[in-house]
């Protein structure tokens, strides 16, 4: 399989200072993270809040400069483009963010905000061959084309993320983050727009890195999975994998808490997390988990860093569970 977009040990560091004090400190969002995702595959990114999971998202389209590392989109170190290369790039690619409220410009119209990607990136200068793109596009993510003249206020925020995603294809993209996507949605219309957007993947080639807290949503979306932890990759396998066998205790802790809607899989046995996920600006040493791990296996775990070990075919995982 191809290799659309590859990450090599990039990083992400914020600088911070305190409430009572002045002094500097870095926030370790993003900490030595490598991945890569297949033309035509979805690679699902999860973890809790605070895991890093949404600046991976943005540093991959270069929305944000890294600290250190590359990301690779077709080959091509993003990093090392600028201006015209840099667009010209951008333009295969598009992102979906969480709350389609605060994403739309509340002073513009349907029609303003679709136009606006074409104009920056100079596509169909005609203004008739825009406004029937527009409406195609339009009707694809299922809206009319009487609703071109009207404000984001005016719409449902089933309808908003509906126009966030016809954004985000109207370059007619290869690849498309899609970030938390159907999180601020009502249940009711989460389903619609998860059924939409396989639809659109399938209809256009794309591939997707779908970043959730949501396992289940991850299961259904996703050939892949990454499980973050405070800016690391813990674990990484095929989907089927990873909820057939997952290994890394943080995993199952995770699935352990997640809804189970099939009444025949209930009853599985909840593991409780003691404490909350430490801060970033100083992450525990050895294992970043080990403050909170119900397996922790003793000294090694909080003195020594676990590297990410292959332990099947397309699984690897970070724990010292698996190193000895
Ligand atoms: Fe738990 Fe140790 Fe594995 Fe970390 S390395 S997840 S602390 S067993």
């Amino acid at each position: 399989m191809n290799k659309l977009l590859e990450t090599q040990q990039l990083k992400k560091y914020f600088p911070t200072t305190g409430f009572f004090s002045t002094k500097k400190a870095l926030v370790h969002a993003v900490d030595g993270v490598s991945l890569s995702i297949n033309k035509g595959e979805t690679l699902g990114l999860v973890g809790e809040s605070g895991s890093g999971k949404t600046t991976i998202g943005r540093l991959v389209l270069r929305l944000i400069e890294p600290t250190e590392g590359a990301v690779f989109f077709s080959g091509v170190n993003l990093m090392s483009l600028n201006g015209k290369a840099l667009r010209k790039l951008r333009q295969r690619t598009g992102i979906v963010f969480q709350d389609p409220q605060a994403s739309l410009n509340p002073r513009m119209t349907i029609e303003e905000t679709l136009s606006r990607p074409l104009l920056i990136h100079k596509s169909l200068s005609a203004t008739k061959g825009r406004r029937e793109l527009m409406l195609s596009v339009l009707e694809r993510v299922g809206l009319e084309s009487e609703h071109l003249g009207r404000y984001p206020h005016e719409f449902s925020g089933g309808q908003q993320q509906r126009i966030s995603i016809a954004r985000a294809i109207i370059l007619n993209p290869e690849f498309i983050v899609l970030d938390e996507p159907t999180s601020a949605l009502d249940v009711s219309v989460q389903a619609k727009v998860l059924n939409l957007l396989t639809a659109l993947r399938k209809e256009f080639d794309l591939t997707y890195l779908f970043i959730s807290h949501d396992l289940t949503v991850i299961q259904y979306m996703c050939d892949m999975v990454a499980v973050m932890y405070l800016g690391e990759i813990i674990e990484l396998a095929t989907t089927e994998e990873l909820f057939e066998d997952m290994k890394h205790p943080y995993t199952k802790a995770l699935l352990s808490a997640a809804p189970v809607p099939d009444p025949k899989k209930r009853g599985r046995e909840r593991i409780f997390l003691v404490g909350e996920i430490p801060s970033s600006t100083n992450p525990p040493a050895g294992c970043r988990f080990h403050p909170r791990c119900p397996q922790k296996i003793g000294k090694i775990c909080e003195q020594e860093h676990p590297e990410s070990i292959e332990v099947g075919t397309k699984h690897a995982v970070a724990c010292h569970l698996y190193q000895q």
